[in-house]
């Protein structure tokens, strides 16, 4: 291991990017941004069979979005040669290439080659049908199913098909320094001669990820904890190899509010639909660091720029049990951040749902009543709708939110005819004009401001829902609030009862 910090990220593309693997990401960037070591990029692509097109182009747009820089990774040509779907070409180098393990065979099978001449591996040529029949034996005797060894000691040639077993040594007493859950011992290792290279000439992960680790001068290894079972046999590779091991730090997952491993069932789990659905990936990104990381006992800060994760980020406060991904704290998060922005970055970054909204992100009413949107909003994706009431289309009052026992048809009416003449001549069309107008017609017509509030909510803004009633009257503008005060009045006036 070297003394410099190299954290690597290695998914392989057999799917989407669930968001808890997202987290491991982030741990290893931050961990390398925070000891100025190096981030690096690997695909690990040994299982062909399995292999999505499209999984790492969705990976690249994901650290685009997210922020995430790589000092080192696939080439655009080692990209291209994964998938040709990639489009995404972040222009990635080092000097520990290629990046990607299909482009990797020559040098798996050298040091395959390497621990057979050193005893620790042997070639086998038992058939699928040969281990089929080893495993019914092994049911009906109620044995440990695996394999039993049959190649151990034959010497199969290397001209002839095969696959590379690693020679598993009789109970063998491994543990390792996990650099988050401490030491981790195993007292028996349930594996019988795992293989190391599959017929297909392609490592099984086990060889790649330990050759690689160590090609690329890994110092911390960070993955999800489903990789615990194999790492005693990583331990045994790494011990044959005569190299030393990175540091292994197995990360909790990520559950859901059931306590259950976080899925679709939960809500939103790939990053692009954070995205969709209007979040600000500095929130997510936060959102997720902080699940199963803390800054420190009993401090109980939440929101973090990332120049403050860097800084603050360190191994031993993250978390070894699971953390939960709580949807509500991340729309509370969210919000946090979009009040944070200035209303010309807000508008700039929301724009695409403003104008979905049906609202000019350059015009006057949005300057009105932009400010008020995103005190409300806790995603973007809220703002169309909180935008409903300026539509001059289809605009029709949800009557059935109006009336009441204290506010009948006549009351409503009465209200809505006064309030039409002197909207008509009122000089101060701005919100605190018509604050106070509402309120001067309360006093004329001897009643309680609420009714006269509710009955311009409804006639003028539709629905009860609504961003503040007085700043959306002088953002619709006079005209169109006494377009809606003539129409409501007509449906009041139809309306049965
Ligand atoms: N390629 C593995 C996966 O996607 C990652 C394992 C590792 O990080 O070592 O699950």
């Amino acid at each position: 291991m070297t003394s410099r910090v190299r954290t690597r990220f290695a998914p392989s593309p057999t799917g989407f990017l669930h968001i808890g693997g997202f987290r491991s990401a982030f741990y290893a960037w931050l961990l390398a941004r925070h000891c100025g070591g190096d981030f690096i990029l690997r695909i690990e692509d040994t299982d062909q069979a399995r292999k999505v097109p499209g999984a790492v182009q969705l990976i690249l747009e994901g650290f685009r979005w997210f922020g995430i820089d790589i000092d080192e990774g696939p080439s655009n040509e080692e990209l291209r040669a994964v998938d040709d779907e990639i489009h995404e070409m972040p222009n990635l180098q080092g000097d520990f290439g290629p990046y990607v393990q299909s482009l990797r065979l020559a040098r798996y099978r050298e040091v395959a080659e390497q621990l057979i001449a050193s005893g620790h591996a042997f070639r086998c040529d038992c058939s699928p049908e040969q281990l089929a029949e080893e495993r019914k034996l092994q049911e009906q005797n109620k044995e440990t199913p695996g394999y039993r060894g049959r190649c151990r000691d034959r010497n199969v040639p290397a001209d002839k098909p095969h696959i590379v077993r690693f020679r598993m040594p009789e109970n063998p007493q491994v543990s390792l320094e996990d650099g988050i859950r401490g030491t981790i011992t195993w007292e028996s290792i349930p594996l019988r001669d795992p293989i190391l290279m599959k017929s297909d000439a392609f490592p099984t992960y086990h060889l790649a990820v330990v050759v690689d680790d160590h090609d690329m001068r890994i110092s911390h290894a960070m993955r999800g904890e489903e990789w615990i079972p194999s790492a005693p046999l990583h331990v045994l590779l790494y011990q044959a190899l005569g190299w030393q091991m990175p540091i292994f730090c197995h990360l909790p997952v990520v559950l859901g509010a059931d306590g259950k491993k976080l899925s679709k069932r939960h809500g939103a789990t790939s990053w692009s639909s954070f995205r969709d659905d209007g979040y600000l990936p500095e929130a997510v990104l936060n959102f997720i660091v902080r699940i199963g990381w803390s800054p420190g006992d009993g401090d109980d800060q939440e929101i973090f720029s990332k120049e403050e994760l860097i800084e603050r980020f360190s191994l031993d406060r993250v978390n070894s049990s699971s953390g939960v991904f709580d949807y509500d704290k991340l729309n509370w998060m969210n919000g946090t951040y979009l009040r944070a922005l200035s209303l010309d970055e807000f508008t700039e970054r929301a724009s695409d749902w403003i104008r979905q909204g049906g609202m000019d992100p350059g015009s006057p009413e949005w300057q009105i009543i932009g400010p008020h949107i995103q005190e409300r909003a806790k995603t973007f994706k809220e703002i169309p709708e909180l935008l409903e009431f300026a539509r001059r289309d289809g605009f029709e009052p949800q009557l059935s939110q109006l009336f009441s026992k204290k506010l009948d048809k006549d009351l409503a009416t009465r209200i809505l005819r006064a309030s039409q003449e002197r909207l008509a001549s009122l000089s101060d069309f701005t919100a605190a004009g018509l604050e106070r107008e509402l309120e001067d017609q309360a006093t004329a017509l001897s009643e309680k401001a609420g009714p006269v509030f509710l009955s311009h909510r409804i006639a003028v803004l539709g629905k009860k829902a609504t961003p503040p009633l007085c700043e959306s009257m002088q953002a619709l503008g006079r005209d169109e609030v006494l377009r809606r005060l003539s129409l409501s009045l007509e449906r009041i006036a139809g309306f049965p009862g």
